[in-house]
């Protein structure tokens, strides 16, 4: 830790805290973050020349490990021909095409650079497109650093934002509203009450920033007839689960059209790419054709749009995703039971290639549960896990990742390492 220990010194005196988005900093599991100098397949290198089986995959994108030569070689091929226009390019064209083919729910989709971009844009447009402001959020559920979304429950107060960041004025938190996920009655409650005012609702469908959480039978659902029948727009953030859980999301997996839906990380194969994009009417919204503004210099950025291509390509050829997913269950079946033998309350929800640990007694339905849940538990795993060159997410709320890269080698070392790290707590 040598070499990760003094580039984190040096990092901590001119980045704020030493890095460029908080949560690599180790702050709620303790100890000094490394650095990764190289990454390929499975596999981290760390600047201190230590290997580790990656279960972050860089919070989600790299669905098929680090620096595949199929994303390489079309980014190396854009290359050659320049790396930003300021017009418009074929690839923007060609990832257009194949994202509305895979989204169930896309007829028209806008491109930009982030998730944080994707949402944003997604709430000014169900705003400018109602003419309403009220927006609807679900505890637990992350959505970017975007000012009106940066908000949870405060306590008592479920249904008034309270600013979760300082920085955000009380006026604008005030037309968010924070519902639990998975409490019907609480959402039917606030339709019956203030539905004519809601411009729209935002959910993952499956919360991945709060641990996983899944809906109960019926959930999501019921909020795509909330928000038919008060004119509100229903936006899915798929930004985590779209690509990754099907070709489609989870909106394919579950058969419910949202009127909007966010996309990032995996759509661009590793570089910074976020998407938006539904129905054709609603998307007419947007300028130059409608009154919504939104734009982006880089948005469509020629490398950018060729490793998005190349990343949902292989998606689409290799249909990875029952692999994926027995690669899941295992890692799950062997947590549970290590667990068991040890005598520790754990759940482990897992869906496809995302797994989560909660340590509590009971299935984690909504942000209340997750947060009962024990955290420094987690906190003695991830570094028992990291000791014998497992990198876990370094926060009890974040979700796990395998990639098409991780074979049944990794796997197998993975769940030895991980079971001998639970009995270690
Ligand atoms: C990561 C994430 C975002 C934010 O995306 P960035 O690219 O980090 O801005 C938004 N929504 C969800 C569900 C995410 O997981």
């Amino acid at each position: 830790m040598e070499r990760s220990k003094a580039l984190f010194e040096k990092a901590s005196r001119l980045i704020p805290g030493g890095v460029n988005s908080p949560v690599r900093a180790f702050r709620s599991v303790g100890g000094t973050p490394f650095f990764t100098q190289s990454a390929s397949g499975s596999r981290l290198t760390t600047a201190d020349g230590r290997e580790l089986i990656d279960f972050v995959c860089t919070w989600g994108p790299a669905i098929h490990g680090h620096n595949p030569p199929e994303i390489k070689s079309a980014i190396a091929e854009a290359l050659e021909k320049g790396t930003s226009f300021g017009t418009p390019n074929p690839y923007e064209v060609e990832i257009a095409e194949r994202v509305v083919s895979m989204v169930p729910s896309l007829e028209q989709v806008r491109f930009c650079n982030s998730g944080t971009e994707a949402t944003m844009s997604s709430i000014r447009l169900a705003r400018g497109a109602t003419g309403r402001s009220v927006i609807v959020k679900f505890a637990g559920c992350f959505h970017g650093h975007v000012d009106s979304l940066l908000v949870k429950a405060g306590s008592g107060a479920l249904t008034l934002g309270n600013p979760d960041s300082a920085g955000i004025p009380a006026a604008f938190a005030a037309e968010t509203r924070v519902l639990e996920y998975n409490d019907l009655a609480a959402a039917e409650e606030l339709f019956k009450k203030e539905g004519e005012s809601i411009a729209g609702v935002i959910v993952e469908p499956y919360p991945a920033n709060c641990g996983l959480i899944l809906p109960d039978p019926g959930f999501l659902e019921k909020l795509r007839e909330l928000c038919t029948r008060y004119g509100s727009v229903l936006i899915f953030d798929e930004v985590m689960t779209g690509f990754r859980l099907a070709a489609g999301g989870v909106q394919e997996k579950v058969g419910i059209t949202p009127d909007l839906t966010a996309m990032g990380k995996i759509i661009g194969g590793g570089l910074p790419v976020g998407a938006f994009g539904g129905k054709r009417e609603l998307m007419q919204q947007l300028a130059p054709v409608g009154p919504v503004y939104q734009a982006g210099t880089l948005s469509g950025n020629p490398l950018a749009m060729a490793a998005g291509i190349a990343a949902l390509r292989l998606l689409v050829e290799t249909n990875p995703y029952d692999r994926l997913d027995k690669m899941g269950q295992a890692v799950r079946d062997a947590l549970l039971e290590a667990a068991k033998e040890k005598g520790l309350a754990l759940q482990v929800p897992q869906t496809g290639s995302m797994f989560a640990l909660f340590f509590s007694d009971s299935p984690v339905r909504n942000y209340t549960d997750a947060i009962a849940s024990q955290t420094s538990h987690f906190k003695t795993l991830f570094h028992e896990a990291l000791n014998r060159g497992i990198y876990l997410p370094p926060s009890a709320y974040e979700t796990c990742f395998i990639s098409t890269a991780h074979e049944a080698g990794d796997i197998d070392i993975a769940i030895e390492g991980l079971t001998a790290a639970l009995k270690a707590i």
